[in-house]
Formats: structure tokens, C-alpha cells, sequence
């Protein structure tokens, strides 16, 4: 599918869209695709702390935010990280081990599903969406991801939309518009949308690396051997024989902290998308 295709598909509106923007690799694509269709000013980004242990996606939410100049919320629904923290490896204080993604990509649902999230981060964008005169909730849920969570397929967007569908006076359809494509074509569209691929996060389980060098800056890569690990550098070597999304070091002076996202620098060792 070429990128203008892609665009023509989603819906015509002429007002704001809201996209659930995690700046993870998805959403960072699928909302540049919306500024492309609707304007920046048109597309308002929410970005969810649950207390995920790969908390540095927020940041990269926040640079694409600034970069694009785009109406943005984060919201805090860290109580969900609380309840998750013995049941999902994903949150920040969990005590299960972050499983390697080669044992359970096959798996019917891993450690590395948060009960119910998917549910409770659209509820909420379908909130907003509904104070802001949306019509739209931009979700980047893809064909990769249905293997392991039963909130990435079609059937359950489905679902949702017959239930927003009773809504009497503001309807508001959540659109999923990577579903039905695999990541190779969705990184394609990337490419023609010129996103920036080292503002995107892509690692559950990041490593600090300890302060040191010239700089005695502290820094944060990814682990390599996690699910989201796994799929990005099969990808790359299937698709592009290259090397790795996942071999790139982001460097922090300060804390790990969204309000921070001015210090960050970001340094890209590896990238060839
Ligand atoms: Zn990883």
C-alpha cells in the first residue's frame, strides 16, 4: 500500500482526531500519517503512565509532540501498573521477569500482557474525544501484534465501535488503521513519512547503563532479547538485512522523567530503516 493510499483510506473529518500515542514505533508512525491527513492542529495525542518499566517511550511521546507541535495530555493511570505489578513483567516494579521474546511469540498470551489495558487506554480516549468534538480515536494496533493479545484484533475493535455506536448524541468510531498490515509495510509508510525512527521506543525492558564517560551522563538502551526486541530485529533482518532498530543508546542528562524530555539527547548508533 502506498502512503497515499494509506491516507485516502482514513476518514474524512474536518474535526480534531485523537491518537493514542505511546511513542512506541506504531504510534509514532500512525500520528505522523494523521498530521500528514488532518494537520497538526487537528490531532490531539494522549500518552498513558501506567508505570510500564519502558517508561522512556513517554519521553519520545514528548519530543514528537514538541518536534510536531501537537495538542498533548499525559495522562496518569498509574494504579494500573499497581495492579499489574504481579501479573504483567511490563510494569516498572514487577516482580516477574521480562520473559525473552523467542519463547513467547508463540505463546496464546504472555507475561507481557497488562490485563485489560488495550480497554481501559481507549475508554479514556474515547472520554476526551468526547469533550474535544472528536469523531475519531486513532489506536495502532497491528496484524504482528494479534498473536498475543486478543485486544489488537479486528473483532474486538469491532466490538467497541457497537458499543460507542449507542451513544446518542456524539458517536465516536475508534479506527485501528494498521490492522490487517504487518510491521514491514507499516516501517514503509514510516520511511515516506520521513518519521524519525530514533524518536521512537521500542524495547520493554530498557537497560540503564551506568553514568561514565566524558559527559557522566547515564543512559538507556534497549535489552535486545525481548518480545518487542525480537520482532524489530527479525524485521530488519528479513526485510532489510541490516542491523537492528534496537542497537542505539539513548542518553539522559537528568532524570528519567517526562518533564525533562528538553535535556534528552538521543544518539543513534545503528539505523537503517
Ligand atoms: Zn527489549
Amino acid at each position: 500500500m502506498t502512503l497515499q493510499e494509506f491516507l485516502n483510506n482514513l476518514p474524512e473529518t474536518d474535526k480534531p482526531v485523537v491518537s493514542i500515542f505511546s511513542g512506541g514505533l506504531d504510534s509514532t508512525i500512525m500520528t505522523y500519517a494523521l498530521v500528514k491527513k488532518y494537520g497538526a492542529d487537528k490531532v490531539y495525542t494522549l500518552t498513558y503512565d501506567y508505570k510500564q518499566k519502558h517508561r522512556v517511550e513517554m519521553i519520545c511521546a514528548g519530543i514528537t509532540n514538541e518536534l510536531l507541535k501537537l495538542n498533548h495530555k499525559t495522562i496518569d493511570i498509574s494504579f494500573l501498573g499497581e495492579i499489574n505489578k504481579d501479573f504483567s513483567n511490563l510494569t516498572d516494579d514487577s516482580s516477574i521477569e521480562t520473559p525473552d521474546g523467542e519463547k513467547v511469540i508463540e505463546e496464546k498470551q504472555s507475561t507481557n500482557y497488562i490485563a485489560n489495558r488495550n480497554s481501559i487506554l481507549i475508554n479514556i480516549a474515547v472520554s476526551y474525544a468526547e469533550t474535544i468534538g472528536a469523531g475519531y480515536v486513532f489506536y495502532g494496533a497491528q496484524s504482528n501484534d494479534i498473536a498475543g493479545f486478543w485486544d489488537c484484533t479486528k473483532e474486538y475493535v469491532d466490538s467497541l465501535n457497537n458499543t460507542f455506536a449507542l451513544n446518542r448524541e456524539h458517536q465516536i468510531k475508534v479506527v485501528a488503521p494498521f490492522m490487517g498490515m504487518w510491521k514491514t509495510d507499516e516501517i514503509k509508510l514510516g520511511k515516506e513519512l520521513e518519521v524519525p525512527f530514533s524518536h521512537c521506543w521500542t524495547c520493554y525492558n530498557p537497560i540503564t547503563v551506568p553514568a561514565g564517560g566524558i559527559n557522566h551522563t547515564s543512559a538507556i538502551r534497549p535489552c535486545g532479547k525481548c518480545l518487542s526486541c525480537r520482532k524489530n530485529a527479525s524485521i530488519q533482518r528479513i526485510k532489510y538485512g541490516g542491523p537492528s532498530l534496537c542497537k542505539r543508546l539513548i542518553k539522559l542528562n537528568g532524570a528519567l522523567n517526562v518533564v525533562n524530555i528538553i535535556k534528552v539527547i538521543i544518539v543513534v548508533f545503528v539505523e537503517h530503516l
